[in-house]
């Protein structure tokens, strides 16, 4: 069978696979294509415009099947989501190793992608889809909340009460924002031009409401910031007309930002285009249509700019919006600032970041004993436990049971070491895959991103994920991924990614401290060889060796 079919990783204790480092990326692989958490499954499209897990479907029974009859000392070679060949390694080598959508950087554009991608000989892996280990909304849900956080702290005393946060996009990623604000006590006004995908967010409670027209919107959004009261509203419309509407009629914003797909111009809608002629227009002409893409984002990004100029805080919110509306004439797109350097690059600092892992066994329970885990390890740790209990009360889960939250150096291989020996004991009931996004503190490299405004210059340096990546491998992890574009589009980032899967053995355990440890790390050495002080101080804290001086 080679066509679309529902997919859903295996549930329980029994495997298919030799191993539970077989069995592991096998059931994370169909998880990521599972309709509970894939945007598209059938195109084997997991989330951000276009990101694939694999190649093709036939890719995908390839990959199983090889995953099924794997060794414990043999490692499947998979390039832009299609397995290539079998080989000989050993038992602390990765089971997986993934190259996805890498083109070499002159021709490094999107039409060369598509190019290749039309022949069949690439395709698009973003960031966690091509690597097996998109959990769901709840993976962004995390990163976030913690972005809003820190807006509040900077901006608002520490709460978003009794404010309005104006944004735009329902999709897997976006579908977070409205949550995480209103768990920040926030209001928001989201903007979505596909009323599937603003009724998807509903269902899975991510979205409060979703509005009759923009007047209602304006009215509710107006009244629960008036009381205070915390509450997300959706509105059926497209953000190129909708922003400058708001900004014409002034309705007083505080924050805004956008999680449209604007990073692939196919997958913005242009105002003056139909949802239902979208595919279809995008297919037939994608220069004109991509052309209009970047006029109708730099009348979005203008009205961004409006609003800032009336004293709102505003940030590109890692979609590459600013790049994509200075291409379609915007002078001033690089007006606002991009999230990372604005709030995100302390944390970084420290090694922190986007740590996340799923009960292979499907079993929710797992999950809440890894909660009550994370609880007693850290318990001086305010934000963290407000984070896990929320978490807890009010995110659905999408496809296996997982959980998200942000731990840095230091504390990634202890909380690693933890699931490992409560799998081990039986009190959870199958083996834990631990992983994170590519969006981390030391495996990017993305100038419009998680490395702009880097203070020694170095933004586009890309040698830090491949080491990354090397090291991870180096050190046990089970699979390791480098991809090219991922987040802001092709050419404009190279990041790696990793997981290791906790199946309570001692060699686990052993691979477990060494990934986890040397992985943030990678983001301690990045921020103190760019010369970030904070970085230096949890370096000299904590132990990362540092063989020469900052520069
Ligand atoms: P997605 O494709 O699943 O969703 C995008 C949504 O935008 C869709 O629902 C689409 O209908 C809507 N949309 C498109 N054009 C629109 C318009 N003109 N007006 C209103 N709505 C419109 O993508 P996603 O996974 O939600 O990711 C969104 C963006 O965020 C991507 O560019 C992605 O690369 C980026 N991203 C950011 C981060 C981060 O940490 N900040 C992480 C991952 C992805």
């Amino acid at each position: 069978m080679t066509g679309p079919r529902p997919v859903r990783a295996a549930r329980g204790t029994s495997i298919t696979a030799k191993s539970w480092q077989t069995e592991a990326p096998m059931r994370m692989l169909a998880n990521n294509l599972d309709a509970e958490v894939a945007e598209r499954p059938d195109d084997l499209v997991v989330y951000g415009g276009t990101g694939k897990a694999v190649r093709d479907w036939a890719s995908f029974d390839a990959i199983t099947r090889e995953l099924t009859d794997l060794e414990p000392d043999e490692t499947l070679l998979v390039q832009s989501g299609r397995p290539v060949g079998v080989m000989r390694t050993h038992e602390w080598a990765p089971r997986v190793l993934i190259a996805n959508s890498n083109i070499v950087p002159d021709w490094a554009t999107w039409p060369e992608f598509r190019k290749l991608e039309s022949q069949g000989l690439m395709m698009y892996g973003q960031m966690t889809a091509g690597s097996w280990i998109y959990i769901g909304t709840q993976g962004i849900l995390q990163g976030t909340y913690e972005t809003f956080a820190a807006v509040a702290n900077k901006r608002f005393g520490g709460t978003l009460r009794g404010t309005l946060t104006l944004t735009a996009g329902l999709g897997g990623m976006g579908g977070a924002q409205p949550l995480a604000i209103t768990m920040n006590d926030g209001v928001a006004l989201v903007v979505e031009v596909d009323p599937a995908r603003a009724n998807r967010r509903v269902e899975t409670r991510y979205l409060d409401e979703l509005a009759d027209d923009l007047d209602d919107a304006v009215r509710r959004v107006e009244a629960a910031k008036a009381e205070k009261r915390p509450l997300s509203v959706g509105v059926i419309g497209n953000a190129a007309e909708v922003f400058p509407e708001l900004l014409r009629r002034g309705v007083a914003i505080d924050i805004v930002t956008d999680q449209t797909s604007a990073h692939d111009p196919l997958a913005y809608l242009p105002k003056g285009i139909a949802l239902d002629e979208w595919k279809d227009y995008a297919d037939k002409k994608p220069d004109e249509f991509t052309d209009r893409a970047r006029e109708s984002m730099a009348e979005h990004v203008g009205a961004m700019i409006g609003f800032m100029d009336k004293g709102a805080e505003v940030f590109d919110y890692g979609n590459s919006i600013r790049g994509e509306a200075k291409l379609g004439g915007l002078e001033r797109a690089f007006d606002f600032p991009g999230f990372v350097p604005a709030y995100i690059r302390p944390l970084f600092c420290e090694g922190k970041g986007p740590f996340r892992w799923a009960a292979l066994s499907g079993d929710p329970k797992d999950i809440a004993v890894t909660d009550r885990a994370i609880l007693e390890l850290f318990p001086e740790n305010e934000s963290l436990a407000r984070w896990i209990k929320l978490a807890g009360e009010r995110v659905e889960f999408q496809g296996l049971p997982a959980r998200i939250c942000w731990l840095g150096y230091g504390e990634r291989h202890l909380a690693g070491l933890r699931f490992n020996e409560l799998v081990a004991s039986g009190e959870i009931s199958a083996p834990i895959a631990i992983g994170r996004d590519h969006l981390d503190c030391g495996s990017v490299a993305s100038p419009y991103r998680e490395t702009e405004g880097m203070i020694d210059g170095s933004d586009a340096i890309a040698d830090w994920p491949l080491l990354n990546a090397m090291v991870n491998t180096a050190s046990g992890a089970t699979w390791v991924s480098i991809h090219h574009g991922g987040g802001v589009g092709i050419g404009r980032s190279i990041h790696a990614g990793q997981v290791t899967v906790a199946d309570g053995t001692d060699l686990a355990a052993a691979k477990i401290e060494r990934v986890l440890s040397n992985d943030p790390g990678m983001g301690v050495i990045r921020h103190v060889d760019a010369g970030y002080d904070r970085a230096n101080e949890v370096a000299a804290e904590r132990g990362v060796r540092i063989p020469m001086e900052h520069k």
